[in-house]
C-alpha cells in the first residue's frame, strides 16, 4: 500500500519546472513523490524558502517514493564485517555474481538470500572466485536460488543463453558489443577470432547486415552456445561456427582465399599473439578491433609494435582510436584500438 504523507509544496506551471527544480534543489523532499495535475507540478517542501520566486505555497498529499533496499541492509552478518560486503555485482540474464572476501564466506548462505530479497529479478546467486585460464571460465559456486548457471542474458535487444561455468561471458563488455557494431558495413565479411557464445557475432549480425561473419573459438561448449545463440537469433545464413584454434583456422581461411573487412580480437591476455594472422587475413582498408590488458606505461610502445609488425607483412597500420574500456590492476588496463590496414 502506498502511504500518503501531507506537507507543504510549491505549485508550479509546467513550463516552469526546470527553473523551479534548479532554484529550490535545497529544499525539496527526496522521500516523496512529486504529483502533477491540471498543468502543475507539485513539489514537496522539507522546508520553506524565504524567497518563494512568485510561486505559490499551498497544502497537499504525497506518495512516498519506493525506496530499494540494498542487500547489503538486510544481509544477515554481523555489523563489523557488514562494512565489507561488496557495493557492486554483476548480472548476468537472472544471475547475480559476487567476489566475497575471505571474512565473508563463511555467511554466504545469508548474503545469497539477501540478494534473493532485495533483487526481484534474480532467480541465482554465485560467488565468482576469479577466472581459469584456459577457456577464460568462471570459478562460480551457487550458493542462493535455483541450483543452475544457465540463463538466458538480454543485451540491446539480443538474447544470449549461455551457462557461465561453460562458457566466458562479462556484462561489462556490453558496450563494447554495441560498439563494434559501428564499423562494420552492410554486406562484409567479418571474423570474430574469439567468439565465446556470440555476443560480438551475433549483435553485428543482427544489426549490420554483413555477408558473412566466421565466428571461432577453441572451446567445444562456447561453440554448442554460440550455435544455440545463431539459431535463437535467426542467425544461420550470416554467423558460421567453426571450433579450434584461430592461428590454424586463420591459415585454413587464408588458403581458401577468404579475406575479411573487419576482425574483432576480445581476448585481452592473448590477442597479441595472433595479430599476424589477423593482419594476413584482412583486406586493403579493412579495420581490426584489438583488446589488450597490458601495462599502464606500455600502451604507446604497444602501438609502435603493432605497426612494425604490419610493414613486417608488407601492411601500413594506422591506429584510429585508443581507447581505456578499464582498469584492470593499479598497473594494468584493458585498452581497446581501432585498427586501420593497408596493403
Ligand atoms: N568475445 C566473447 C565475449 O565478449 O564474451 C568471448 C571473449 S573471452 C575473453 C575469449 C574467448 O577466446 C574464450 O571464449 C576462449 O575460449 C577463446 N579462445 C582462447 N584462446 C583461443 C584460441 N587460440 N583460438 C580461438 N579461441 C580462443
Amino acid at each position: 500500500m502506498m502511504e500518503n504523507t501531507k506537507c507543504y509544496c510549491l505549485k508550479v506551471p509546467l513550463h516552469q519546472v526546470k527553473y523551479a527544480l534548479s532554484s529550490f534543489e535545497n529544499f525539496l523532499r527526496d522521500d516523496l513523490k512529486f504529483s502533477k495535475e491540471n498543468g502543475f507540478i507539485f513539489l514537496p517542501l522539507k522546508s520553506v524558502p524565504a524567497d518563494l520566486k512568485g510561486f505559490e505555497l499551498i497544502e497537499r498529499s504525497f506518495n512516498k517514493r519506493n525506496r530499494k533496499v540494498s542487500y547489503r541492509e538486510i544481509a544477515d552478518v554481523p555489523d563489523e564485517v557488514r562494512k565489507n560486503l561488496p557495493r557492486s555485482f554483476d548480472v548476468v540474464g537472472d544471475i547475480g555474481i559476487l567476489k566475497l572476501e575471505e571474512s565473508l564466506l563463511k555467511f554466504k548462505k545469508e548474503i545469497g538470500e539477501a540478494m534473493l530479497k532485495a533483487n526481484n529479478a534474480l532467480r541465482v546467486v554465485c560467488i565468482d572466485r576469479g577466472i581459469k585460464k584456459d577457456f577464460r571460465l568462471r570459478d562460480l559456486e551457487v550458493i542462493a536460488g535455483e541450483n543452475r548457471t544457465v540463463t538466458t542474458h538480454r543485451e540491446y535487444g539480443v538474447d544470449l543463453r549461455l551457462d557461465l561455468k561453460e562458457v566466458f561471458f562479462s556484462p561489462r563488455l556490453a558496450q563494447e558489443h554495441w560498439l563494434s557494431t559501428r564499423f562494420v558495413k552492410e554486406n562484409s565479411t567479418v571474423l570474430d577470432m574469439f567468439a565465446g557464445c556470440g555476443p560480438f557475432s551475433i549483435l553485428i549480425g543482427k544489426q549490420c547486415k554483413p555477408a558473412k561473419i566466421y565466428a571461432v573459438d577453441i572451446n567445444p561448449k562456447a561453440i554448442k552456445w554460440l550455435k544455440e545463440n545463431i539459431l535463437k537469433n535467426k542467425l544461420e545464413e550470416v554467423v558460421e561456427p567453426i571450433q579450434g584454434d584461430v592461428g590454424r583456422i586463420s591459415k585454413r581461411l587464408r588458403e581458401k582465399g577468404i579475406r575479411m573487412d573487419n576482425i574483432v580480437m576480445n581476448l585481452p591476455f592473448g590477442a597479441r599473439s595472433f595479430f599476424k594472422d589477423a593482419l594476413s587475413l584482412c583486406r586493403n582498408g579493412g579495420l581490426i578491433l584489438y583488446y589488450e590488458i597490458l601495462d599502464k606505461k606500455a600502451s604507446t610502445k604497444r602501438m609502435e609494435d603493432l605497426k612494425r609488425e604490419g610493414l613486417e607483412l608488407g601492411k601500413k597500420i594506422e591506429v584510429l582510436s585508443r581507447r581505456e574500456v578499464k582498469s584492470y590492476s593499479a598497473k594494468e588496463i584493458n585498452i581497446s584500438l581501432i585498427v586501420k590496414v593497408r596493403d
